[in-house]
């Protein structure tokens, strides 16, 4: 099997790569580096991994036959996404349509990776795929929500006008080893912060939720959407719903931290709530989270701790 990884560099992409070449694939990949690093992928075996430096905004050229196509290229922090609000935008349109066009030339299977905030502000508890979402079209999280709804969009009409295979992946808060340590992810922040005892910056007041899934099981969930044939949204993640005050205490205890937390001003329209319904992927990938938050945070705390300091 021969599969393109786009956004390859970055945190979730190379974990990809890793886990497609376990299985025995020849995987190419392509990212700009934006976020990314080329030593999340310095691993990869020479033999079958395939690095392009490339920006999906222009055309992809892609020698020999492509059996599948993730397309998970774009910024996803709100710190990576507002400091580049237009590139975002164009990566979720251009350069979805770029990787879906190179999808039809080779008949290989596309899957989108989008994400929870097609949701935005979410007025319905837990979030199911039918939920079409709260969204500010025009506030300062925008051009990373209303892009990847536009990709989503996108992606479903090439399979119904062009006939593409696609899926869709709504990925949840999604954390583990190798995510940038300047990311601006809560994960990262906090555990940056605890290991070298600065203040732990709870925005808020805390009481805002998410709920976080571990790389590992986010990965096989990708897997096992790829090897479907659902075309609409299916949502990825954790159930299990954290307050951000409370991830911010089971931090600094893990880590042994003596940080202080401090509570600064709320970012604007920042989701008071964000828990998916997982009903689907239980029943059509026979899929469900296995790493449990602190088992996968100790994980986590394990690489910053040998990586980063
Ligand atoms: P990341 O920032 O670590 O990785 C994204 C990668 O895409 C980076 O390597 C970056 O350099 C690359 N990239 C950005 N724009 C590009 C472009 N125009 N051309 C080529 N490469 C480009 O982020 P991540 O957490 O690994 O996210 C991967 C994907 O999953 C993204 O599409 C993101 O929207 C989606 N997602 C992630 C989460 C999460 O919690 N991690 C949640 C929902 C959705
Ligand atoms: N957050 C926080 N302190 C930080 C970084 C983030 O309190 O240093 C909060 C943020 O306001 C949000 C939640 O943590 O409510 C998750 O933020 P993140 O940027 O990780 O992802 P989001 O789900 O908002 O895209």
């Amino acid at each position: 099997m021969r599969a393109l990884v786009t956004g390859c560099a970055g945190f979730i992409g190379s974990h990809l790569c890793e886990f497609l070449i376990e299985k025995g694939y020849e995987v190419i990949g392509v990212d700009n580096l934006y976020t990314g690093s080329k030593q999340n992928i310095s691993s990869l075996p020479k033999g079958q991994f395939t690095f392009i430096k490339k920006d999906i905004t222009k055309r992809l050229k892609i020698k020999g036959s492509l059996d599948e196509i993730y397309n998970l290229a774009s910024p996803a922090s709100p710190v990576a996404y507002q400091n580049a609000p237009l590139a975002t935008m164009f990566t979720n349109s251009i350069g979805v349509k770029n990787t879906l066009e190179l999808a039809l030339e080779k008949n290989a299977i596309f899957l989108q990776a989008s994400t929870s905030e097609v949701y935005g502000n979410p007025l319905i508890h837990p979030q199911k795929e039918s939920y079409f979402g709260n969204v500010n079209p025009v506030g300062p999280r925008a051009c990373y929500d209303e892009s990847k709804r536009f990709a989503e969009a996108l992606t479903v009409n090439y399979s119904h006008e062009l006939g593409v295979e696609t899926r869709i992946a709504r990925i949840f808060n999604t954390y583990g080893p190798r995510m940038q340590e300047s990311d601006g992810r809560v994960i990262p922040n906090f555990i940056m912060q605890a290991l070298k005892g600065e203040p732990i910056t709870v925005y808020g007041r805390g009481q805002q939720t998410r709920s976080f899934c571990y790389i590992s099981d986010l990965i096989s969930g990708l897997y096992k959407l790829m090897h479907t044939n659902y075309i609409m949204p299916v949502n990825l993640g954790n159930p299990r719903e954290t307050k951000i005050i409370e991830l911010a205490k089971l931090i600094k205890k893990l880590t042994n931290s003596k940080s202080k937390i401090v509570f600064t001003k709320m970012p604007i329209d920042d989701p008071i709530r964000r828990k998916p319904d997982i009903t689907l992927a239980k029943r059509l990938l026979k899929w469900k989270p296995k790493v449990a938050l602190k088992e996968g945070l100790k994980k986590t705390i394990k690489w910053f701790k040998e990586e980063c300091l």
